[in-house]
């Protein structure tokens, strides 16, 4: 491996960067602010894909594809989703290029292939899937629609950075339509807990479930949930939202139904999405100094084996090591053999370390004339050796308590890493030194948050679902509060 990376104590950024290009998970490209996702975090992206999309198929949900593009004239009917994305949108105004009089050999746009309506590259599909659910819906029998695409959108983002927040990035969209106000309440708090369920069970990355403030809500909609994960620098991240829509779509796009009675209503909306930052988050969250530390859920190799023996020694060995291998993968545990003679085994340590492949069994033919394997975790770096008889089985352990003890270990992280204050001072303190959550009165008005915000750089990050109620004072201007709110400095 080149140069040793940087530690997270000596510059967070530049660590978190270099974990993701040394890992092999993604680089920039040619476009700015948009990436080239390689093959290994696409792998992981895969692995996420296909745990969300089973859970969604779980609840009810199906998969659909709507286009790319959104005619203007429908992107601007819900005015408040138009307005709050206007500022980040790309589109297209011409269909053809032509070569260029000025510039022998180069083209330019054809001007008279200038589209009739200018088309916006969807940074959220709800304007074209919401013109489309208008033909879909007559009556209370063609509800509820429960859709979600996998897709890519595009907003165009000023400060870009890897997964976290890019200018086109994947995401998958769900995009649902009801009869009732409760229902699609209910649906919006399902798929947030879908969500929560997600990052804790299998990205071992335990969240804060709670709602937006107005400021924070996504345009067009009446509530916005979301699921808040802490980093290891403090600094919290937006991991997924869930919204409740209202009617509002549904009134823009005109898609009413009649009732049991005959009477024509205007149906319930919900939205909800998870994009790739949740790599990011995975990065953030877990790695340490040497690298990613992925948990085993989602890592593409489970385990790998690596084979130590002397020249001319490795077919040999290879074939002891096959029954192992095979075990491994009876279990549905994914194995890699670092064969490759070209290099030594403290590379391949390494750089499987780089990778964060959960667990590493060293095998050399001493080792197993012995009847032991020496096996290495990856997140604690401890090493043991165990026996050969039984060896299966126990990886097999190793990993659910890998699962397990992350899960526990970011969860300690969070909890020595929110503090509750209840003054203005307090809070200014805490965020410059243990940073994190802060847990903290204000009056619940925009201004407050406004001011909050502009002083210290921390945003209200959700009032959380299970925040008691508490009688307290706002810490900026003394008024009454009924509630604490999460506050922290975000991504
Ligand atoms: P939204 O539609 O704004 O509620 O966002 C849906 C999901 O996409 C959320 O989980 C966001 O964290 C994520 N997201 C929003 N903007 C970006 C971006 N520029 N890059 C990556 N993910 C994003």
């Amino acid at each position: 491996m080149s140069k040793k990376l940087p530690t997270r104590q000596e510059d967070y950024s530049l660590w978190y960067n270099e974990i993701v290009k040394r890992a092999g998970l993604a680089e920039n490209s040619a476009v700015r602010g948009c990436m080239v996702i390689k093959p290994y975090g696409y792998a992981i992206w895969e692995k996420m894909q296909r745990q969300l999309d089973d859970m969604f198929k779980r609840t009810g949900h199906e998969n659909a594809y709507f286009p790319i593009f959104i005619p203007k004239s429908l992107f601007e009917a819900e005015e408040k989703n138009a307005e709050g994305f206007a500022k980040e949108c790309a589109v297209v105004t011409h269909y053809r290029l032509q070569t260029d009089p000025d510039r022998p050999g180069k083209l330019r746009v054809d001007p008279t292939a200038k589209l009739e309506e200018e088309l916006i590259v969807r940074p959220t599909s709800e304007a074209i899937i919401w013109s489309t659910y208008k033909n879909w819906v007559q009556s209370y029998r063609d509800l509820p629609l429960l859709i979600n695409q996998w897709a890519n959108v595009v907003r165009w983002e000023m400060r870009t950075r890897l997964f976290l927040r890019t200018a086109e990035f994947l995401w998958q969209e769900g995009h649902t339509a009801h009869a009732t106000a409760e229902e699609a309440v209910a649906e919006t708090r399902q798929m947030l807990d879908v969500y929560a369920e997600f990052a804790e069970e299998h990205m071992a990355l335990p969240v804060v479930k709670g709602v937006k403030t107005p400021n924070e809500r996504f345009a067009g909609a009446e509530d916005t949930y979301c699921i808040e994960a802490l980093m290891q620098d403090g600094k919290a991240l937006q991991a997924g939202t869930s919204h409740f829509l209202g009617q509002n779509f549904a009134k823009a796009f005109d898609v009413q139904f009649a009732n049991k009675e005959g009477v024509r209503e205007y149906v319930w909306g919900t939205s909800w999405g998870v994009s790739t930052r949740l790599m990011g988050a995975l990065v953030m969250a877990h790695s340490d100094d040497e690298g990613l530390v992925l948990p085993p859920k989602l890592a593409p190799i489970q385990v790998v084996i690596v084979p130590i023996y002397k020249t001319g020694e490795l077919d040999a060995l290879l074939e002891r090591i096959k029954p192992i291998q095979m075990g491994l993968i009876a279990r549905g545990i994914s194995v890699k053999v670092d064969a490759r003679d070209t290099e030594r085994p403290g590379f391949k340590f390494a750089e499987w370390e780089m990778k964060g492949v959960p667990v590493r069994l060293a095998i050399g033919a001493r080792d197993l004339d012995n009847g032991t394997v020496e096996v290495a975790r990856r997140d604690t770096k401890a090493k043991m050796s165990l026996p050969l008889a039984d060896i299966v089985a126990s990886v097999d352990q190793l990993l659910t308590d890998i699962q397990h003890d992350m899960y526990e270990k970011a969860k300690q992280f969070r909890a020595t890493h929110t503090t509750r204050v209840d003054s203005y001072d307090e809070f200014k303190r805490v965020l410059d030194n243990e940073a994190g959550f802060v847990l903290a009165h204000y009056d619940g008005t925009s201004e407050t948050e406004e001011r909050i915000k502009d002083e210290t750089k921390a945003t209200v990050r959700c009032l959380a679902l299970n925040e008691p109620d508490e009688d307290g004072t706002c810490m900026v201007t003394g008024k009454p509060s009924t509630r604490r709110a999460y506050f922290a400095r975000a991504y």
